[in-house]
C-alpha cells in the first residue's frame, strides 16, 4: 500500500511561552522550539504499522520552509521511507485552501492508496484534510481513531470518534483521505541513533514550477481567508488567571473548587 502522510512543523507548546507579535498579525516566532504536529506523528506511526502489516511505502510530505526538513527527517527516523519538502516563496502566507492545493499537486505525482493528515494542527482549523480530499475527489473520513486494512482489498474499515464517547465504524473505498485523531496508537520513540541513520538521506524539494502550480494560485495574495487580527482576548468578568508554579496553581485551584462546593 502506498501511503502519503502530510506533516506540519509547529511550535512545541510544551517548550515555549507563546506570545502575540508586536503588530498583532501572528505569534512571535523568533527563538521558538519547533516539532512535528502531534496529530501528524500519530498519522505517521499508523502509516508505518499499516506498511509493516501489508507492505508498501510511507512517504512524508510537508509544506514549509527549509527548516521543515528537520521534521521530515525525524519522521523518516521513525520509519517513513521517503520525505518530500514542498517549498517556494510563492507558498508563503497560504490559507488552508492554498496548503491543500499544494499538497494535492504533490499527491498527484504519485499513486497513493491512502493519504493521511492530522485531525488538526497549530492553527486549529482542521480544514486541510477535508479540502485535500475534495480537491482530489476522493472519499474522506475525519477524526479516525481505528484502521483495519486487509492486503489486496479495495476497501478499508475505519473507526471514528463521535460525540458522547460513541464510536462509529465505516467501510471506505480506496484510494481515500483520512484525518487521524490522537490516541489511535502509541507513536514510537525516536532516538538520536535513528536520526543519525537518516541524516544523509536525500529529501527532494519541490517548488511551484515542479508541481505545476501558478504562483498566483497560492500564497498570501490567493488566500480567500485573510487573517486580520491576532490577539489574546480580554479577561471576561469573573475570570481569574491563576499565577505561580504548577504546585501553587494546583493548590489555588483546589481551594477555589472547595470554596465553590465543587470538591469536598
Ligand atoms: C505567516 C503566515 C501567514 C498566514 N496567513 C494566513 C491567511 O492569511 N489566511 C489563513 O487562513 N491562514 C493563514 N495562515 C495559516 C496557515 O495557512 C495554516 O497553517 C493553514 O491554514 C493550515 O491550517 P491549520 O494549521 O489549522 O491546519 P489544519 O487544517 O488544522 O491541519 C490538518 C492537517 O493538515 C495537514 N497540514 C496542515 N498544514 C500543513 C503543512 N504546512 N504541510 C503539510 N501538511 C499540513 C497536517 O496533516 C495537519 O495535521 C498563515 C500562516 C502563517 C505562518
Amino acid at each position: 500500500m502506498e501511503i502519503l502522510v502530510c506533516v506540519k512543523r509547529v511550535p512545541d507548546t510544551a517548550e515555549n511561552e507563546i506570545e502575540v507579535n508586536r503588530d498583532g498579525t501572528d505569534i512571535e516566532r523568533d527563538d521558538l522550539v519547533y516539532s512535528v504536529n502531534e496529530w501528524d506523528n500519530y498519522a505517521v506511526e499508523e502509516a508505518i504499522q499499516i506498511r509493516d502489516r501489508v507492505g508498501g511505502t510511507v512517504t512524508v510530505v510537508s509544506v514549509g520552509d527549509e527548516e521543515s526538513e528537520e521534521i521530515l527527517r525525524r519522521e523518516m527516523a521513525m520509519g517513513a521511507d521517503k520525505g518530500v519538502l514542498l517549498s517556494d516563496a510563492a507558498f508563503e502566507g497560504s490559507d488552508g485552501r492554498g496548503v491543500a492545493a499544494i499538497l494535492k499537486a504533490e499527491a498527484e505525482k504519485g499513486h497513493y492508496d491512502l493519504i493521511l493528515t492530522g485531525a488538526l494542527a497549530d492553527d486549529g482549523a482542521g480544514e486541510v484534510g477535508g479540502m485535500l480530499a475534495a480537491m482530489l475527489d476522493r472519499p474522506y473520513a475525519s477524526l479516525v481513531n481505528h484502521i483495519e486494512v486487509e492486503k489486496g482489498q479495495p476497501t478499508i474499515k475505519v473507526g471514528r470518534e463521535i460525540e458522547g464517547g460513541n464510536q462509529e465504524m465505516n467501510e471506505i473505498d480506496l484510494p481515500c483521505v483520512l484525518s487521524i485523531q490522537t490516541g489511535i496508537n502509541e507513536p514510537r520513540y525516536v532516538g538520536i541513533r535513528g536520526i543519525r541513520k537518516v541524516a544523509s538521506l536525500d529529501i527532494p524539494v519541490h517548488g511551484a514550477a515542479d508541481l505545476g502550480i501558478a504562483p498566483e494560485q497560492v500564497g498570501a495574495a490567493a488566500a480567500l481567508v485573510k487573517r486580520r487580527d491576532y490577539f489574546v482576548p480580554d479577561l471576561g468578568a469573573g475570570a481569574e488567571i491563576l499565577e505561580g508554579s504548577t504546585e501553587e496553581v494546583i493548590d489555588k485551584l483546589i481551594n477555589i473548587l472547595k470554596a465553590q462546593g465543587g470538591l469536598k
